[in-house]
């Protein structure tokens, strides 16, 4: 853990956070500037700073989280109506948070649910 990596600190319950997934190697939790109507952040309990950092030997650590983030998936009931998985690397690509984590974002209506005429 790094000693002030908010992250590590939420996942040792350091900082409060609105949880909806933790077992002994990942946690999931609200994003508290939300830019979708579900925004979670699913993060892996080891501290590896960004893409850039990964490793061989993590591959299965990253398999096994593209699998917490389906059963999420499931829990929000987006498993049929779509969703983006995003990850943003380095300062150009909008990386904040020097932990690495998966933006899961969903819950926009589909064309089918609006109005004619009414915005996203
Ligand atoms: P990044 O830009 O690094 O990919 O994303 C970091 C995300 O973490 C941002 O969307 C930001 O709103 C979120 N965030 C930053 N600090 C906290 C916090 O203390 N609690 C929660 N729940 N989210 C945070
Ligand atoms: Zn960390």
């Amino acid at each position: 853990m790094k000693r002030k990596c908010i992250f590590c600190k939420i996942y040792n319950n350091e900082i409060p956070a609105k949880v909806v997934y933790k077992d002994k190697k990942f946690i999931a939790f609200y994003d508290i500037k939300p830019l979708a109507p579900v925004h979670i952040l699913v993060v892996p309990k080891k501290h590896i700073d960004s893409l850039n950092e990964l490793k061989n030997k993590e591959k299965g650590l990253i398999g096994e989280l593209f699998l917490v983030i389906k059963k999420i998936v499931k829990k929000m009931n987006l498993i049929n109506k779509g969703y983006k998985v995003v990850i943003n690397v380095g300062k150009g690509g909008g990386q904040i948070i020097y932990h690495l984590h998966f933006h899961l974002l969903g819950g926009w209506r589909s064309n089918e649910e609006r109005e004619e005429g009414e915005m996203p």
